[in-house]
């Protein structure tokens, strides 16, 4: 056998070329305008960084208990219940601190899914959730959501069979920035409920929903305001800036989060001790002005493609999902590459989709930066 035959049908079922592509292509560049970046641009409040530095000093650095910091687990608890109402005393309901997001969600997948069981995800998707299918084995169903983006439950529900057993949701949006409404996320919430399927909700970029797109109590609009039968999954990497310390957490039904946290025992035994001290610090710091600048980058987006091109409005994450305009007559690959050389490197379409029709373009850059990279596209656009 040659080393290619050793590898696993897994490995081999999952492409990372597209991705791989816009970067190598972007390597070549000596000062480019990078709008494909997928993590903030802004330090970790300095608070948050003394905790983790003061952990390491106060020697808090072996295993913590596989499920979290006690400490921690205490504080995500109470924010839970404050955030979404539900009762996290009952002993119903439970949560695990995980490494990273990513972590929450390979965990929760493994929990699930068996050979032949199915997820339903939407179209366009982050990247991470179709290689989630190879790697346990399941099947993705993708739920088409364009032109609007909006996962809804009517376009989910013809795609269920009696073999499905997850629906991830994420809003705000990883690639598109849609923000789904408080009734969209219900109406999925009561699907899931009728047909005993668990919703997952990613909500790794709640902190950055722009105002007009919060729900009446002021928050992110949330499936767990309206069910506790479903797996909430949040980060810290987003929204403290702190993506390398791989820290995220999930909420839900005790009976699951026990077997995910069994899981986690045997695999990342438990989430990075210095970041899981540091992150009950990070959940009492005020990230406000932050998100006001995002959302302003936003605005500046929008202001300058809307006009041109077909741009469904983002109300959070930190990204916009942009249609090449079909008069151009090219493949949303064709524009990236040409625009990587006018040195702005954005992220074609068929990354994060079956089509290749839009590009993503992050907001994780300075205004300067921005403002020249959209002047650019505005200019190929036209
Ligand atoms: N979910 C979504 C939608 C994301 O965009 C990302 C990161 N790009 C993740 C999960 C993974 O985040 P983490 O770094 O916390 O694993």
């Amino acid at each position: 056998m040659t080393g290619q035959d050793l590898l696993s049908n897994r490995v081999n079922a999952i492409d990372v070329s597209g991705i791989r592509k816009a970067f190598q292509l972007g390597a070549k560049l000596e000062n480019p305008i990078n709008l494909s970046i997928g993590q903030p641009d802004f330090a970790v409040p300095e608070p948050v960084k003394q905790a983790a530095i003061d952990a390491i000093r106060n020697d808090r650095n072996g295993y913590t208990l596989t499920s979290g910091d006690p400490e921690l687990l205490s504080s995500i608890r109470t924010h839970i219940q404050r955030d979404v109402g539900w009762d996290m005393q009952s002993g119903e309901l439970d949560a695990i601190v995980t490494s990273g997001t990513s972590g929450a969600l390979l965990l929760s997948f493994m929990a699930l899914l068996d050979p032949g069981d199915e997820a339903v995800i939407a179209d366009p998707y982050f990247v991470v959730y179709t290689a989630l299918g190879p790697m346990t084995n399941a099947t993705i169903r993708l739920c088409d959501t364009y032109p609007d983006f909006r996962m809804t439950a009517e376009r989910v529900e013809p795609l269920l069979t009696d073999r499905t057993k997850i629906v991830l949701v994420n809003s705000p949006a990883n690639p598109t920035g849609i923000v789904l409404t408080d009734d969209e996320l219900r109406e999925l919430a009561e699907l899931c409920r009728s047909r005993g399927i668990m919703l997952i909700s990613d909500e790794i970029y709640d902190l950055f929903t722009w105002p007009e797109h919060l729900d009446a109590s002021g928050h992110c609009p949330s499936p767990a305001r309206h069910s506790d039968d479903m797996l909430l999954i949040r980060g810290f990497g987003k929204t403290y800036g702190c993506t390398g310390w791989r820290l995220g957490y999930a909420a839900g039904p005790s009976w699951l989060i026990s077997e995910m946290a069994k899981l986690q025992q045997y695999s990342f035994v438990c989430a990075p001790s210095m970041a899981q001290a540091a992150a009950s610090a990070a959940l009492h710091t005020d990230m406000q002005p932050i998100v006001d600048r995002y959302h302003a980058r936003s605005q500046m987006v929008m202001d300058s493609l809307s006009p041109l091109t077909d741009l469904p409005e983002p109300g959070g994450a930190f990204y916009a999902f942009v249609r090449v305009p079909p008069q151009l007559d090219c493949s949303a690959a064709a524009f990236c590459e040409e625009a990587i050389r006018r040195n702005v490197i954005i992220i074609p379409g068929n990354v994060f989709s079956r089509h290749d029709t839009h590009f993503r373009l992050s907001m994780a850059a300075d205004e300067e930066s921005l403002a020249r990279g959209l002047e650019v596209i505005a200019d190929m656009m036209r």
